[in-house]
């Protein structure tokens, strides 16, 4: 696998999802940062001092006890799928050392489309909206500020993780760009409520039943902009390339592709969005040279068919529709022939849409993005109090169901347990 990585990263430069502030633009203005991420020496990203000595998220205050029990909403920061939610506990802890959520209380974490996850911590007990595997829109509100787990006041506690690891949405002369918000603010001030679409993944061709198209993932009008798109546990970060697909008949159909050399897979989601919202069905076979998709097309409907690198990984292949409609409005129009003429031949179009020419592999490198493999979600924080959690028993569990599910060889990233 690290030889094909080497071999096969993408020559598209990585797409990354940036953030809107996680409140509703009615509580926008009730927050203030307390704590930034410690970049090393209790300095902050703008090598200030508004952090503690190893804090790994963003903390911002919304009016104390008051605010807290004014109600103070907890939006996604983007687009995603809920990766994790815990409630229920205690959320007026003022002593740093409450249990629950691995110290991170009543939380949620998101799974974006670039592979980054984000969380939102020490949430109020019964606030949370929001369940595992819930797509939810940037802006959508899934809980409220509180004070639960090991925290000393009411917050919220925004942290991103990319690969595993936690990093600081804000970019300064202390910490290394990018920044992850689409409006990073001033220093001491608060980001703006601005969301960012995810990429649209425009489709190449249309897809008939009966045709094969010979391409590669990184080929003419592939994308780098990559997805989460929910059938499986694991992001996609690799080069993809999308086609829409349709039939004029409810049939099963079959979508494949063939001869691959690297470890690239195949999804079908139910819309022309090419988010992670609407997935149908996916095969995610490791280093397999055949990838195949049965699924219940409904006639006249337009699905998107994408085939994704894992994790850079670039292959030429053969797609192909097995089913036996024609794409919709290319049925041949029945005339009543003239008395004793002879029938006419049966025509079948099968669609106005040109074969994508064959292009080869380009084997050129780039930075090629992180992995964005699930990080673990409860390695909690020790929110203006010192100490912290030991990794999470929640994140392990949930990673042994995760791996379970997907029982394939492919390196996977053991969860981190920093003790944090
Ligand atoms: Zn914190």
């Amino acid at each position: 696998m690290a030889l094909n990585l080497i071999l096969w990263v993408s020559t598209l430069a990585a797409w990354a999802q940036d953030y809107s502030f996680p409140t509703s633009a009615a509580d926008h203005g009730h927050f203030y940062p307390t704590a930034y991420k410690d970049q090393g020496g209790t300095t902050d990203w703008n090598c200030g001092g508004i952090t503690y000595s190893g804090h790994d998220g963003s903390d911002f205050g919304g009016g104390s006890w008051s605010g807290m029990d004014e109600g103070r909403d907890i939006v996604a920061a983007a687009d995603g799928t809920v990766l994790a939610t815990n409630d229920g506990e205690y959320d007026r802890c003022d002593t740093g050392t409450c249990d629950g959520g691995g110290g991170w209380g009543n939380y949620v974490s998101l799974q974006h489309a670039d592979g980054k996850v984000t969380y939102y911590a020490h949430l109020k007990a019964w606030s949370v909206l929001v369940s595992a595997g819930q797509f939810v829109s940037c802006g959508t509100k899934m809980g409220e500020m509180g004070s639960s787990g090991y925290s000393t006041g009411p917050h919220v506690h925004f942290e991103v993780r990319v690969g595993g690891t936690a990093s600081d949405p804000f970019d300064g002369p202390c910490s290394g760009p990018p920044t992850y918000w689409v409006d990073q603010g001033v220093y001491d001030g608060l980001p703006g409520l601005s969301c960012e679409d995810v990429p649209a993944c425009t489709p190449v061709a249309n897809l008939a039943c009966g045709q094969t198209y010979s391409t590669a993932n990184n080929g003419a009008g592939s994308s780098g902009s990559h997805s989460y798109y929910g059938c499986t546990e694991f992001t996609y970060s690799g080069p993809e390339i999308a086609f829409s697909f349709a039939t004029n008949l409810n049939e099963t159909a079959t979508i494949r592709v063939r001869g691959n050399t690297a470890d690239v897979d195949l999804f079908v989601l139910g819309s022309t969005a090419c988010d992670s919202s609407n997935t149908i069905g996916c095969s995610v076979n490791p280093d397999a040279s055949e990838e195949a998709v049965s699924f219940s097309a409904g006639a006249n409907t337009t699905y998107t068919v994408v085939v994704d690198g894992w994790e850079g990984a670039a292959s030429n292949f053969s797609l192909s529709a097995e089913c036996a409609g024609v794409w919709p409005g290319t049925e041949p129009v029945e005339e009543s022939p003239p008395p004793e003429s002879p029938a006419p031949e049966e025509t079948l179009d099968t669609g106005p849409f040109e074969p994508v020419t064959e292009v080869p592999v380009d084997p050129e490198d780039d930075e090629g993005g992180s992995p964005g493999k699930l990080g673990d979600p409860a390695t909690g924080c020790s929110c203006r109090a010192g100490g912290g959690p030991g990794g999470g028993l929640i994140g392990a569990a949930l990673f042994l169901f995760w791996r379970s599910r997907r029982a394939r060889t492919k390196k996977v990233q053991a969860p981190e347990s920093d003790g944090r």
